[in-house]
């Protein structure tokens, strides 16, 4: 098989380039967590599917192939883990990458030398740099906007804008955008909506149901949810964006490894379990620190308080367990981050473990100070990503770190 042909590898390994969508349609998603997209082994009954660690695959015979060649282009563990990614998402084809930057990197490949990404002022400090640093330098344009609001949103269009990248809730002052309005909007525009739902995961947010064509996670965070594992997806609605996506992965060979994708699989099995816990765990948390004399703001999709409330209502499932909030000084902020024991200082987020980051310098040390100004990412701010752990340790540990 020439490995460079879309048209056969689209025959020869089923489900290669997109899911039968109605399979498992009488599960929920706790259920197909558990069992995966084709599930069990059938050769053996093994119910771990089993790792099929091979870079390469032999020929049964000249001119035959079991359709499996070479694990750039295919590999039978990374494609459960993507089938059952889909399908959860209710997308046709999902994609893995070794982390969720990979991800981000391939889905640019849609763009050519010219065109114009509208781009969540309030996002991860990776992806800006990816885009700031990396690719405006190959003719690619970027304009940081307010996606949370709609007007201005609107006004950012120009004729060449071809991709609306949107966080929601964005990160770390956890605004929420409408997601079907905008994709109502990029539409209109003759644009592609890609979805990072790497806070709410499909767990709480279906953004294809409310419109979006691509939906990216950096799979370290909740869909790994155990601080071990890299990776990242980008799961499509339908097959329209599928050729030039799967080529330019196929070709830039940056994809999860077949190990990465095994203790995927592994991790997704309790994601039901994991988020409902961290969740339960956030909202308490949030509790205590809008009643601590010591915080000024807190921010937390889920407190009724909050702003964005009712949009998250209609259009989220759940919350999630992301709070950012500010404390009433500076060296306040810092003491937090030294004192507490069980919640750890340390990047990253959506993991069993609770961890407490300074977005200022860490997550989104790589954003300009003008930009950080206007969101109010200022040395008060925390992020938290609460955990599982016993909830009374975790409020006891914040209680000590304000003491
Ligand atoms: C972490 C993160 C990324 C980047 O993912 P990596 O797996 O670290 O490459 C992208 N978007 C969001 C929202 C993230 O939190």
């Amino acid at each position: 098989m020439n490995d460079s042909s879309f048209e056969a590898m689209a025959q020869e390994i089923d489900g290669l380039l997109g899911i039968d969508q109605a399979k498992h349609a009488d599960w929920h998603a706790d259920s197909i967590v558990v069992r995966g997209y084709e599930g069990i082994d059938a050769r053996t009954g093994s119910i771990s599917y089993p790792l099929y660690q091979s870079a390469t695959f032999a020929h049964p015979a000249w001119g035959e192939s079991t359709g499996y060649c070479y694990s750039r282009c295919g590999n039978p563990t990374r494609l459960e883990l993507e089938n059952t990614i889909a399908l959860l998402e209710g997308g046709k084809k999902c994609m893995a990458f070794s982390s969720g930057m990979a991800a981000i990197t391939t889905l640019l490949k849609l763009l050519r030398s010219g065109d114009r990404v509208l781009v969540s002022d309030d996002l991860y400090g990776g992806t800006y740099r990816l885009f700031s640093n990396i690719y405006a330098q190959y003719g690619l344009e970027f304009g940081y906007v307010d996606l949370t609001d709609l007007e201005a949103a609107e006004a950012a269009f120009t004729p060449n804008t071809r991709l609306v990248f949107l966080e929601t809730p964005t990160n770390p002052t956890m605004k929420v955008a409408d997601i079907q309005a905008l994709a109502d909007l990029a539409h209109s525009r003759g644009a592609v909506l890609a979805v990072d739902n790497t806070f709410l995961t499909m767990y709480f947010q279906k953004p294809f149901e409310l419109g979006a064509d691509v939906v990216v996670y950096s799979g370290t965070k909740y869909l790994c949810g155990h601080n071990d594992v890299l990776s990242g997806f980008l799961v499509l609605r339908d097959d329209s964006l599928l050729e030039p996506l799967f080529n330019a992965t196929m070709s830039e060979g940056n994809q999860l490894s077949p190990f990465d994708s095994w203790l995927m699989l592994r991790s997704l099995k309790t994601l039901g379990v994991r988020l409902r816990q961290q969740e339960a765990n956030a909202k308490r948390i949030c509790k205590a620190l809008k009643a601590n004399p010591h915080v000024t703001d807190v921010f937390y999709v889920g407190d009724p308080d909050h702003p964005d409330y009712a949009l998250s209502k209609r259009q989220t499932a759940g919350f999630g367990a992301m709070i950012s909030f500010k404390t009433d000084t500076h060296r306040r902020a810092i003491d937090a981050l030294e004192r507490t024991r069980l919640i750890l200082f340390a990047e990253s987020l959506g993991g069993t473990e609770s961890l407490i980051t300074y977005p200022l310098v860490q997550t989104h040390g790589a954003i300009p100070a003008p930009m950080l100004d206007k969101l109010g990412i200022d040395d008060r701010l925390l992020r938290l990503s609460v955990g599982i752990e016993d909830v009374e340790d975790l409020l006891a540990d914040l209680d000590q770190a304000f003491a």
